[in-house]
């Protein structure tokens, strides 16, 4: 029998309108590229959106066009965040940092038709603007700072102006796409993972389910993390969900930026990769202490080490390391602590941090050992983590091929991580099978550079290995069989990555074997060369 219950269609433009009613006192603070600190409130925030919304349908954007921002995080791309799935239209934030081959090839494999650029970007797409579709381009700024520009570019702000501030947002199926974003592939080009309304508000209310009595009553909260990773976590539909202010960073994310915005604006909760606490870590140390009102910081993305856990914990910060994926919206587990836990010793208390904290609700976990068999979840057994739930990725845009590798017969997603998971939930991460490299945050597709770097005359084979990096959590070492005697230098190497890579892509060093180990499928034993070069010491840190 089925209730009798409504069956509202879950969509985000109600988490905006929620805000808007709901939490006048709130505010969304931006220190923009402009260089000058903004404030509005989620009403005004609205009000924009709403305001931007009817621009894009007088451009004709409508239901399932893609339209791609490449920003900073800021209101004006928070804006875009509410007002592109508010009429049906798909966000879809590119990344600054891919290499322009990336760039190109997700633009056209998304199809965007328009995309929005803080002024930052504007001379790499005036470089760019050849290898991209046909699209208009909108820069997010003021007429006053309105560059010159190759673009054709429209100004945002004018955009807007003059334009009705209320309306009721159009209804349509929870299911609608409603944001793409690109993850790397562990082969070939980078896959989209496309959001639904449901999944972004599914995952808002299971975030703020199990983070809400850590960040308290509408909390002040910075997003580090930018919105071209995974939707900032989640933040821009958690945030007005629970009537968080957001603290803004813009461009600058080094740590004594990151630690005057956290003390002028009275930041909370910080969210974002190891990478940045380490900075914001260093200058704390620098200067002898935290900004007074930060007590809270989630970090994801790659391990955060226990030292680094241990020192925020000292100055009085609670560290909520998680786990999650772009394919996971992206919140799988997270490390807060359970009542019991919280008053254990702490050795144990960061023991149980440095690990991936428990799962989240609406997310399945299991893992799968070498023999194809389901392990036990004992803390012990290892195995690829899977996982399944209403915010986990069924496929790839427009990607049959990876779409069919993505979920196992029993419509699992596979992570390509390597877990334990203990009887409470607990997640471990051990290894990585995919192969990919994570630096600062962002993925170096190993066997992107392989392929580059053995097209090389003097290089036979190679291979790409992660080194553990103090600031950067992983840099790639090259290791390489020579095909005659000439031993080619790491420059010689890196001629044949120029066009296509980014330079933080590029391997750190290089290191040269007479055979590789070999698997018994014949394949390069990545697990051997690692531990071979396991004290090999970068050239930066030497
Ligand atoms: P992305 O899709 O770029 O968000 O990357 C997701 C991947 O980052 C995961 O599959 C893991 O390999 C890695 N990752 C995410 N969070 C953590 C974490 N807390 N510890 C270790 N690795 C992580």
């Amino acid at each position: 029998m089925d209730g009798l219950m409504m069956n509202r269609p879950l969509l985000q433009s109600g988490v905006l309108d929620f805000a808007a009613e709901s939490f006048p006192a709130a505010e969304i603070v931006s220190r923009r590229v402009e260089g000058d600190l903004h404030r509005q409130s989620w009403a005004q925030t609205r009000e924009r959106a709403v305001q931007l919304s009817f621009a894009l349908q007088d451009m004709g954007v409508g239901m399932g066009d893609r339209v791609a921002t490449l920003a900073w995080n800021g209101h004006r791309h928070l804006e875009i965040y509410h007002a592109v799935p508010g009429i049906g239209a798909i966000c879809h934030t590119i990344n600054p940092r891919l290499s322009p081959e990336q760039m190109a090839f997700i633009t056209h494999h998304a199809g965007d038709g328009l995309l929005f650029t803080d002024l930052t970007f504007v001379p790499l797409l005036e470089k760019l603007k050849d290898q991209l579709p046909p699209m208009r381009f909108v820069i997010l700024t003021d007429r006053a700072h309105m560059p010159e520009n190759t673009l054709d570019a429209l100004c945002y702000e004018e955009l807007l102006q003059g334009r009705a501030t209320d309306r009721d947002w159009p209804e349509f199926p929870e299911t609608t796409a409603s944001g793409l974003c690109y993850t790397s592939g562990t082969t070939g080009d980078p896959k989209g993972t496309l959001y639904t309304h449901r999944s972004n508000m599914l995952h808002s209310l299971a975030t703020a389910a199990v983070l809400g009595a850590d960040l308290g009553v509408q909390p002040r909260i910075l997003p580090v993390v930018p919105l071209f990773h995974v939707n900032a976590w989640g933040l821009p539909f958690t945030c007005p969900l629970i009537g968080a202010s957001m603290v803004m960073p813009g461009p600058h994310l080094d740590g004594a930026s990151l630690w005057d915005l956290c003390q002028t604006e009275g930041v909370q909760s910080a969210w974002g990769v190891p990478t940045i606490w380490q900075g914001l870590h260093s200058e704390m140390l620098a200067r002898g202490g935290k900004p007074e009102a930060l007590r809270h910081i989630v970090v994801g993305g790659s391990a955060m080490p226990r030292s680094l856990i241990e020192g925020f914990e000292k100055l009085g910060i609670d560290v909520n390391h998680a786990w999650g994926m772009t394919e996971t919206s992206p919140l799988g587990s997270q490390g807060s602590l359970t009542a019991d836990k919280r008053a254990l010793p702490l050795d144990q208390r960061m023991a149980l941090k440095q690990t991936q904290g428990r799962r989240v609700f609406g997310v399945d976990m299991k893992i799968i050992g070498d023999d194809g068999q389901r392990q036990s979840h004992d803390g012990v057994a290892m195995g690829e983590l899977f996982v399944r739930g209403n915010t986990v990725a069924s496929g790839y845009y427009n990607n049959a091929d990876a779409s069919a590798k993505a979920v196992d017969k029993e419509g699992w997603f596979g992570t390509g991580d390597i877990a334990s998971i203990s009887p409470d939930s607990t997640l471990t991460l051990r290894d990585r099978a995919k192969d990919l490299i994570k630096s600062g945050g962002e993925w170096i597709s190993s066997i992107d550079v392989e392929n580059l770097a053995v097209s090389h005359p003097d290089v036979a084979q190679c291979a790409v290995i992660a080194m553990p990096h103090p600031k950067w959590d992983e840099r790639p070492l090259l290791v390489v069989k020579c095909a005659g005697t000439a031993r080619p230098t790491l420059e010689d190497i890196c001629t044949t990555m120029d066009q296509h890579l980014a330079k933080w892509q590029f391997p750190d060093d290089v290191v040269y074997v007479d055979e590789m180990p070999m698997t018994a499928t014949g394949k390069i034993s990545k697990l051997r060369l690692r531990e071979q070069f396991k004290d090999h010491v970068l050239p930066d840190l030497r």
